[in-house]
């Protein structure tokens, strides 16, 4: 009986292929001597059940506070007019969290990822999400995300559709 206590569902992420393409991350390649400034932004979309996260737009802050080969940091105030605009136009969107490139590695999300997305879980200063998203972009095509509730992260899967 315990075993079923301990059966966790996958979430899985899905996103656009055309969205992917048209933010250059799949032109992001292995090359230490060009050191690339990190891009990020948040991911809009819709959760359709637990397991299944659709997403539809990705939405860059092009003017950050902080941005060099590893590190970058977004102002919301650069992104919310066009989630609110998203939001009016398409209906059943909402904000799902956070996305940004990791042009020189390394190849997963750092601590500093990870603490400022449990930070950002059912805090009233987020607007009290229950859970949150985060996708880091990877050079050669690859992606790797994760998914924060209750001060737990895991990483899930995300393919492109
Ligand atoms: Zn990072």
């Amino acid at each position: 009986m315990l075993l079923k206590f301990f059966t966790k569902k996958k979430i899985i992420i899905e996103l656009p292929i055309s969205i992917y393409q048209s933010f250059g991350f799949s032109k992001i390649k292995t090359n230490s001597y060009s050191l690339k400034n990190e891009r990020c932004g948040i991911v809009v979309g819709t959760r359709i059940d637990y397991e299944k996260i659709n997403i539809t737009h990705l939405i860059e802050d092009k003017t950050p506070l902080l941005q060099n080969p590893f590190q970058v940091l977004r102002v919301t105030s650069h992104i919310y007019p066009e989630l609110i605009r998203l939001i009016e136009n398409n209906g059943n969107i909402d904000y799902l969290g956070e996305w940004h490139t990791h042009p020189n590695g390394p190849i997963c999300a750092s601590w500093i990822d990870h603490s400022t997305m449990k930070e950002m879980v059912n805090n009233l200063e987020f607007g009290d999400l229950k859970w949150v998203i985060l996708m880091i972009f990877l050079p050669d095509q690859k992606i790797v995300s994760y998914y924060y509730e209750n001060n737990n992260y895991s990483k899930i899967e995300c393919n492109l559709i």
